[in-house]
C-alpha cells in the first residue's frame, strides 16, 4: 500500500475517534451514561460493531469500550518518510473509523445536529432493509454504489447517478466537497431522491458513509446468517455477494481516506476522480483497491469493472416480442422483408475479443443504410461483427460466444437466424420491420444476452453491423483468417498440451455413476461438450457440472490413464467407478451416460471393431441394433469391448489408440462413413494407410460379421494384420 494513503488513513481514523471522544462525552454530559443510543427500528444496535464484535450497543455507556476498542486498533500515525509495507494497518484503521462514526451518528440522534432533515434520510430501519436488501440477494439489484463528495457540477452529478440507475444500483450518498455533496446537486437538477429511486441521500457528514457500510453488514446477517461477532463471515459474504464500491468525488481528505480505508475491509474498492495514490496490487479486494484520476465519463464503467461487478439488462429495448419460444419461427420465403446475406449478398457474424480500453460497451453502429435503404425480397449484405473485453474473456471463447449468437437472435419475434460465420442467412419477417425492427437491435439482442447470459466472462460488448457490400467485404478477409486459425489451433490442441481435462456431470440426474471426462482430443460423448466448452463453462459457472481435473501424475500413457482423473472419478461417482482409460475401450473403458452419439463395438472375428451412430435404425454386424446396444451399455457403467463416444472422437489421434487406433475400424454406417470421411481420410493419410475410407466396410457391403470379415479380405484392411485384439 502507498504510503501517502496509508499515512492519511491512519491520520483520518485518529480525527474520527477523537471526534467520537468529544461527541460521546458531551452526549453523556446531557444525557446521562444510561441514556439508550440507537439507529431507529433496528434490532442490529449500530450494525457495524454489533455484527464485528457482536456487542449489542444499548446505552450512552456502552459506547465507552467500543471507542476504547478503536483506539486500540489505530496504528501510530506513520511519518511520511516511514513506508508501510502492508495493507493492515490502513484497514485496522479503517474499522476504528467506522466503530467511532457509529458512536457519533449514534449520538446526533440524541443531541443532533438530527441525521434525518431536509433531504437527508439518515439511517434505513428493518422494514426497508428487509425490502431493499432482498433485492441484493435475488439479483434484482447487483450492489450499491457508496457516493463521497460532490461531483464538480451538478449536470456531471445527474450523469453519474442516470448511469448507475440504469445499472440498477443503488446509489448511497454521503459526505460533501467543498460544502456541496452530490445529493444536494441532484436535489438541485430536481432529481428524485429516496429508497423508491434507488438514489438515497444518507448524510452531508462524512460520518454517514457508516450507514452504507451498515447496510451491507446488516444484509449479511439478515440474509447471509452471518452470525453476529463473526466479522469474517460477515466481510467475506460482502466482498463475495454484494456488489459495492465507493466513488470519492471531488478532493479526498484525511477522513475521506479513512473510509475507504474501512471500505476496503469489506472488499468494497474505491474509485476517484482525483489523483489520489492508487493502490492496484489486488489482495483484500476483487481487483484493485483504490483507483485515481478517473474521468466523469468512465467512472461508472471503471468502478463497475474493477468491482467485477456483472451487470444484467432486463429488459430487451426491441420492439417485438423475445423469448425462447420464438426460436422455432420460421420465416417463409413469402412472410420474409429481406434476406441477410444469401445469394450475392456477402455476409459473416464473428465475435473477436479485445482490450476493455478499444470499446465501449453498448456501443451499437450500423454501417449502412440499415433495413429503410432496401427493397422488399432483396438478399442484403449484412456484417455483424461483436467485439468484447472481460477480465476472464479468453481468445479460445470466441467461438463460444459466437455459436450463441444463434440463439440470441433467432429468440427475438421476426427475425430468423440460419447459418453461421460466413455461411449466414437470416430472415428478417415483413411484420417485424413493420413493427420497428431493424438492424441495430441486433446489437441491442446481442450485448443484452451476452450480458446476462456469459457475464462471467464478458464486461463489455460493442456492436457494429455493416450492410453495405464494401463494408462487409472490407472485413471478410479478416473473419476468414480468424475461422481458419481458430480451426488450426482446436485440431492443433493435443490431451498433452493442458494440464487439466474437464468433467461433465450433466447426465448423473439419470446416470449417477456416469462422469465424462472431456479432452481436447476426446469431447463429451453427446458431442455437444468440447474441452474448450467444458472451460468456458467452468469460468461462466464455477461451480457448475463442468470441473476441471488435474491429470495429475500418469498411470498408462498408451491407456490415457491419470492418478488425478482416476480420484476424481472414484469421487464423482460415488466409488462405483475407480479407473478409466481414455484411449482404450477394452481395458477400464469410460462409462456411457446414454447419450452417445456413436456406439463403437468389438467384432472379435474381424480383430477389428466397428462404430455405429444414433440415426442408424438397422441391424449392425454385432448382431444388435443401436438401440439394443444403448440399452445394455448406457446408465454409467464400463462394458468392456463397447464404448459411446462421439462422432468428433472417430477423427481424432486418441481414437481408441490403446487398441491400434483408426486401423481397427472396420465397419460403419454409409452416412457416418460420409459425414466423418474427410477427418478419417486425414487422419489415415497421417498413419501412412492407403484408400483407408474405401476399406471400411458399410451396410451396402456387409450386415453380418462374417461379410465384414469378406470384405475385409477382399480390400486388405489394415487390421488382418494387426495383433490379436483379445
Ligand atoms: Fe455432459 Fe454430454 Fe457427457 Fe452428458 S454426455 S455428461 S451432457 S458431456
Ligand atoms: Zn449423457
Amino acid at each position: 500500500m502507498s504510503k501517502i494513503i496509508c499515512s492519511a488513513a491512519i491520520r483520518g481514523a485518529h480525527k474520527i475517534v477523537k471526534r467520537a471522544e468529544e461527541k460521546l462525552h458531551e452526549t453523556i454530559e446531557k444525557k446521562g451514561k444510561d441514556c439508550p443510543v440507537e439507529f431507529p427500528n433496528t434490532a442490529y444496535y449500530l450494525p457495524i460493531i454489533y455484527s464485528m464484535t457482536g456487542i449489542g450497543v444499548k446505552t450512552l455507556g456502552d459506547c465507552l469500550p467500543i471507542l476504547e476498542m478503536a483506539k486500540g486498533m489505530l496504528p501510530p500515525i506513520p511519518e511520511e518518510k516511514h513506508w508501510l509495507p502492508y495493507l493492515g494497518h490502513a484497514l485496522d484503521a479503517g474499522m476504528a473509523t467506522l466503530f467511532a462514526e457509529e458512536v457519533i451518528e449514534g449520538c446526533k440522534y440524541l443531541i443532533g445536529p438530527h441525521p434525518v432533515e431536509g433531504i437527508w434520510l439518515g439511517a434505513a430501519d428493518d422494514i426497508i432493509m428487509r425490502e431493499r436488501g432482498i433485492e441484493f440477494v435475488d439479483g434484482t439489484a447487483p450492489g450499491f454504489a457508496a457516493i463521497v463528495g460532490a461531483a464538480p457540477d451538478a449536470d456531471t452529478a445527474v450523469k453519474i447517478a442516470r448511469e448507475l440507475q440504469e445499472k440498477n444500483l443503488y446509489v448511497f450518498m454521503s459526505a460533501e466537497t467543498h460544502g456541496v455533496s452530490f445529493a444536494e446537486q441532484l436535489a438541485e437538477k430536481g432529481v428524485q431522491m429516496g429508497w423508491k429511486t434507488r438514489l438515497v441521500p444518507f448524510g452531508k457528514d462524512i460520518t454517514a458513509t457508516v450507514y452504507s457500510l451498515g447496510f451491507a453488514n446488516r444484509a449479511a446477517m439478515s440474509f447471509g446468517a452471518v452470525k453476529p461477532g463473526d466479522f469474517r463471515r460477515n466481510l467475506l459474504y460482502n466482498k463475495n455477494r454484494i456488489f459495492a464500491f465507493a466513488m470519492a468525488l471531488g478532493e479526498v481528505d484525511d477522513e475521506k481516506y479513512a473510509n475507504a480505508a474501512g471500505a476496503i475491509n469489506y472488499g468494497f474498492p474505491c474509485i476517484a476522480d482525483t489523483d489520489i495514490p492508487a493502490i492496484l496490487p489486488t489482495g483484500v479486494c476483487t481487483y484493485e483497491h483504490v483507483v485515481p484520476s478517473v474521468p466523469h465519463d468512465k467512472i461508472v464503467d471503471k468502478a463497475i469493472e474493477v468491482r467485477g461487478l456483472k451487470v444484467t439488462i432486463h429488459k430487451l429495448d426491441i420492439p417485438v416480442s423475445y423469448g425462447p419460444a420464438f426460436e422455432g419461427e420460421r420465416i417463409r420465403k413469402e412472410e420474409m422483408f429481406v434476406e441477410l446475406g444469401g445469394p450475392g449478398a456477402p455476409g459473416f457474424e464473428f465475435v473477436v475479443m479485445r482490450e476493455s480500453s478499444e470499446i465501449e460497451d453498448g456501443k451499437i453502429t450500423v454501417v449502412g443504410p440499415d433495413l429503410e435503404g432496401f427493397k422488399e425480397g432483396e438478399s442484403i449484405p449484412v456484417g455483424i461483427y461483436v467485439e468484447v473485453a472481460g477480465r476472464k474473456m479468453q481468445k479460445d471463447f470466441e467461438p463460444i460466444l459466437e455459436r450463441q449468437i444463434h440463439r440470441f437472435i433467432g429468440e427475438a419475434q421476426g427475425i430468423f437466424h440460419m447459418g453461421q460465420r460466413d455461411q449466414i442467412r437470416h430472415r428478417i419477417s415483413k411484420e417485424g420491420f413493420k413493427a420497428g425492427l431493424r438492424l441495430k437491435h441486433i446489437g441491442t439482442i446481442i450485448h443484452a444476452k451476452f450480458h446476462e447470459d456469459f457475464g462471467a466472462i464478458v464486461d463489455k460488448v460493442q456492436v457494429t453491423i455493416y450492410n453495405t457490400k464494401a463494408s462487409v467485404e472490407q472485413h471478410l478477409g479478416e473473419t476468414h483468417r480468424a475461422f481458419a486459425e481458430r480451426d488450426e489451433r482446436i485440431l492443433g490442441m493435443t490431451d498433452d498440451s493442458v494440464p487439466l481435462f474437464y468433467s461433465c456431470s450433466l447426465c448423473q440426474s439419470f446416470a449417477p455413476t456416469h462422469v465424462c471426462v472431456i479432452s481436447p482430443e476426446r469431447s463429451g460423448l453427446c458431442g455437444s461438450v468440447s474441452w474448450l466448452d467444458g472451460k468456458a463453462s467452468y469460468e461462466i459457472t464455477p461451480t457448475g457440472p463442468n470441473q476441471p481435473i488435474e491429470k495429475g501424475h500418469l498411470i498408462d500413457e498408451t491407456l490415457g490413464q491419470w492418478e488425478g482423473v482416476n480420484k476424481f472419478l472414484i469421487d464423482s461417482s460415488s466409488r462405483k467407478v475407480e479407473k478409466i482409460s481414455m484411449y482404450s475401450m477394452i481395458t477400464d473403458p469410460t462409462t456411457s451416460c446414454g447419450c452417445f452419439e456413436c456406439i463403437s463395438v468389438l467384432l472379435p472375428m474381424c480383430n477389428g471393431i466397428m462404430t455405429v451412430h444414433r440415426d442408424f435404425t438397422e441391424m449392425t454386424p454385432c448382431g444388435m441394433k443401436f438401440s439394443t446396444l444403448a440399452g445394455s451399455i448406457g446408465g454409467g457403467q464400463q462394458t468392456p469391448g463397447f464404448v459411446g463416444h462421439s462422432k468428433l472422437y472417430i477423427g481424432s489421434r486418441k481414437f481408441i489408440s490403446a487398441d491400434g487406433g483408426l486401423s481397427r475400424l472396420v465397419w460403419m454406417p454409409k452416412e457416418l462413413k460420409e459425414e466423418m470421411g474427410h477427418l478419417i481420410e486425414k487422419r489415415a493419410k497421417e498413419l501412412g494407410l492407403e484408400d483407408f475410407l474405401n476399406k471400411i466396410a458399410d451396410e451396402t457391403v456387409a450386415q453380418t460379421e462374417e461379410e465384414v470379415l469378406a470384405y475385409m479380405q477382399q480390400v486388405n484392411h489394415p487390421a488382418l494384420v494387426l495383433a490379436p485384439l483379445i
